[in-house]
């Protein structure tokens, strides 16, 4: 085993903490030109699933801490697509509203798909419309999906250029690991993309410098299948604070590592105000 020296870690409550400054300045300074009126994210809440509805408490906590607001729809777990349909039209239509999240799994007798594309582009801070997704993987300007988006801004944060590295993402989820994939991409890594029909994936995993976990299993990734010098980002959460991969060692022998916790989750609600944000200072206008 190589000792490596100088292992960062990618302290992504730091950079989010350090985010909030100047995102409150720049919402102080929207609700100066706009007749104070303040910046508004939208978020339907479909059903009772204890920990989505943790995740847009923290959403809407966050918004508050850089003096937006934060407006909640919830939904009973027995609405339908057209309930959901109606919903967004009227986010849509309200010009207060700058951002909308549908938060992410929606009981099964709703088609998120076609509520993800209602959302109009401008209002999609968190990259699920198709059209926001396209034009994210074609490297135009649009706001990609908040988790992938918030770990490239801790990479860039930290100066960590993966030009020409050899990157490994495991899970290959439309909010995950197949954005993360193609932000990699166009950030010219050589990526390759893990999935659960992966054959050998720990050989996969060991060729890798750059590793990303978005799998959804606990410590799944084990920490001998990670290279020495590798830079090692865990998107996994579970009770605990345990992450997708197996830390144990790693910050003796890694470049870089994200923290569990305290390094992705905090990047992807901050990756979502600053979008919100952004959204907001465009003006929602065509
Ligand atoms: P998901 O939709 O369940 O996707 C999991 C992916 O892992 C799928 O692509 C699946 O492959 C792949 N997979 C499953 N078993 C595998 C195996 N044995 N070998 C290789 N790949 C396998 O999960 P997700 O929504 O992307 O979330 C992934 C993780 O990130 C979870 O721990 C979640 O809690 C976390 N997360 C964190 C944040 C944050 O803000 N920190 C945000 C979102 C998600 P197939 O496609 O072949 O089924």
């Amino acid at each position: 085993m190589a000792i490596h020296s100088q292992c960062v870690v990618l302290d992504g409550k730091a950079l989010a903490t350090l985010n909030e400054a100047s995102l409150s300045a720049r919402v102080a300074a929207l609700k100066s030109r706009n007749g104070n009126r303040t910046p508004i994210l939208a978020t339907i809440l479909v059903g009772d699933d204890p920990a989505s509805a943790t995740y847009v408490r923290m959403k809407g906590n966050a918004c508050r801490r850089v003096g937006m607001d934060s407006r909640l729809v919830t939904l009973p777990a027995n609405t339908t697509t057209q309930d959901v349909l109606a919903e967004i039209d009227a986010l849509n239509a309200d010009p207060d509203v700058h951002g909308i999240l549908l938060q992410h799994p929606v009981p099964a007798q709703v088609d998120e798909r076609h509520c993800f594309d209602r959302i109009s582009t401008l209002k999609d801070v968190d990259g699920v419309t198709s059209h926001g997704f396209g034009l994210m993987a074609l490297g135009e300007p649009a706001f990609g999906p908040a988790t992938p988006g918030g770990i490239m801004r801790l990479l860039g944060h930290y100066g960590i250029d993966v030009a020409g590295k050899r990157a490994v993402v495991v899970g290959r989820s439309a909010i995950l690991g197949k954005p993360m994939a193609l932000m990699l991409t166009n950030a010219n890594a050589t990526v390759t993309l893990c999935h659960s029909k992966t054959v050998n994936l720990e050989d996969e995993v060991r060729r890798a410098e750059v590793v990303v976990g978005a799998v959804g299993k606990p410590k799944f990734i084990r920490s001998a299948w990670i290279s020495d010098g590798a830079i090692v980002i865990d998107a996994g959460y579970h009770p605990g604070g345990v992450g997708d991969i197996e830390h144990d060692g790693l910050i003796e022998r890694c470049a870089a590592v994200t923290p569990m916790p305290g390094g992705v989750g905090p990047m992807t609600i901050s990756t979502l105000i600053a979008q919100t944000v952004e959204a907001a200072e465009r003006g929602n206008i065509d």
